[in-house]
């Protein structure tokens, strides 16, 4: 992980890094059972170099801690590394430079279960198992996929951004709903 820190650090694979404080690498348990995958840095995480340390991030925590669970136990990454300009969706382009970043911290850490955050976050991480999610998160969330690895079984399951129960409180019930599943397979694995 320190190698690969290091190469992001000095990434200039698309332009992101131009207008950024700060990559954030990711952050959390390296032996982590559970992988949570955002979209991109905003303006809380760039300046910090940190992932959800905004307030999606402080909603993030507590629905992570009813199930139990704190930051120090799973890791959290992103899709991009860099904040884009006024926090606008990352591009397919950019997406393709810095995901292999994320192919490999996966492959480093071996989740039991990835939970992407978002539709950009789910999309890529469904592609992995050629699942297209056309109808976006709502088709996708709340169910369980499954990435087959030589000697590693990946569950996938995929939510909303809690940014979006930030602006709608009708997202929240919905983002506890299928955090307790984590939890459900976290207990059956
Ligand atoms: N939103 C994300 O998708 N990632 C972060 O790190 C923070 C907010």
């Amino acid at each position: 992980m320190d190698e690969l820190v290091a190469k992001i650090r000095k990434c200039r694979k698309c332009g992101l890094w131009r207008h950024a404080t700060n990559p954030v690498l990711g952050e959390g348990n390296l032996n982590a059972s559970v992988m949570i995958i955002g979209e991109a840095p905003g303006h809380s995480e760039d300046v910090e170099g940190r992932p959800f340390v905004g307030a999606a991030g402080k909603l993030l925590d507590k629905l992570l801690s009813r199930i139990n669970l704190s930051r120090k136990e799973v890791y959290i990454g992103n899709i991009v590394k860099h904040r884009p300009p006024m926090n606008r969706d990352p591009r397919p382009d950019e997406i393709e430079a810095c995901t292999p970043y994320l192919d490999r911290q996966i492959e480093i850490i071996k989740p039991k279960i990835i939970v992407p955050l978002g539709r950009h976050s789910a999309i890529y991480i469904l592609s992995k198992v050629n699942i297209e999610a056309r109808g976006g998160i709502s088709e996708v969330r709340g169910k369980i996929y499954v990435d087959r690895r030589p000697n590693l079984l990946i569950r996938i399951m995929p939510t909303f951004h809690p940014a979006v129960a930030l602006y709608n409180p009708k997202y929240r019930s919905i983002l506890e709903e299928d955090f307790m599943k984590i939890k459900m397979e976290l207990e059956k694995s």
